[in-house]
């Protein structure tokens, strides 16, 4: 495995790989990685000849009151991980802008409600750095976890809308022995923070087991969901269209509850599939 510090370097070894004719995959992430990550490394793999996994904590993405400054890094232990999952490439620069940097992409629409709403400015920042990203790999197939799975629907939209050469993969959310979301900002939660977090996915669990029962009204769906919610502060319980993410009445097609919610200081996001 190569590690790549400067876009510059990252762009160089794209073009060359790409003149060879090699498929390249591509695992955008911002490092502290984990089971969730890997995941997504071994499901592009078999699939491509070359693949690169970048590690970027993106100050676009983050609000002025959000952790920016306090995401958890650990460069050697993730560079072994990455080592281990075959990676070609660890693309971790210091800065990924150019001076003087003032382009930004933004998808609409998908971006209104959610992680949009309580995180005003949040999506701007990942598709502007997706799509640097992409640019700058040369990504043939990317693949993102429906652990942000707005995040997702955003990217897909964003390359079909902008008709970017490259596909896009999803990997299924990967969770820890007792149900919690893998996610690196688990790492600042207190052990009855832990606890209490356990009840983001025990409530989207219980919607999902009562619509499979036969429960259809969303707001039913819902009140089901707060009651198991035991959080300090909830951004959000959604039930909505999983492809459109507009909010739905009844289930009658596949759906997705979603919740962000904080715990202490740490927002974690969970969703599941609800059919
Ligand atoms: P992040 O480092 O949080 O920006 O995440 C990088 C990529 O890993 C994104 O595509 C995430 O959706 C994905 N990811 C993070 N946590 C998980 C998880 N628990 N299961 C599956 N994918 C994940």
């Amino acid at each position: 495995m190569q590690t790549l510090t400067s876009f510059e370097s990252m762009q160089a070894w794209a073009n060359a790989t790409h003149r060879e004719g090699l498929r390249i995959g591509f695992v955008p992430t911002m490092g502290f990685l984990h089971a969730g990550h890997v995941s997504l490394m071994e499901r592009l793999r078999p699939e491509v000849d070359r693949l690169v996994v970048s590690i970027y904590v993106n100050p676009l993405q983050f609000g002025p009151d959000e952790d920016l400054e306090r995401y958890p890094r650990d460069p050697e232990g993730d560079a072994a991980k990455c080592d281990g999952a075959g990676v070609d490439v660890l693309f971790m620069p210091p800065d990924l802008y150019p001076d003087g940097f003032v382009t930004s992409v933004a998808v609409d629409r998908l971006t209104d409600g959610m992680c949009g709403a309580t995180r005003p400015g949040h999506f701007d920042g990942v598709t502007t750095v997706v799509a640097r990203l992409f640019n700058l790999v040369r990504a043939d197939v990317a693949c993102f976890g429906e652990k942000d799975f707005q995040q997702l629907a955003v990217i897909r939209r964003m390359v079909r809308d902008l008709a970017m050469p490259v596909e896009i993969v999803g990997g299924p959310l990967v969770r820890d022995p007792d149900g919690l979301a893998m996610s690196s900002r688990n790492k600042y939660l207190t052990e009855t923070d832990r606890e209490r977090g356990l009840s983001l996915h025990r409530a989207l669990f219980a919607m999902r087991d009562a619509a499979t029962a036969g429960e259809k009204r969303a707001e039913a769906l819902l009140a089901i969901g707060r009651d198991t919610l035991t959080v300090d502060k909830l951004h959000y319980l959604e039930l909505v269209d999983a492809e459109s993410l507009q909010r739905i009445e009844r289930v009658e097609r596949p759906a997705r509850a979603l919740v962000a919610a904080f715990l202490g200081k740490t927002r974690l996001i969970d969703n599941v599939g609800i059919v």
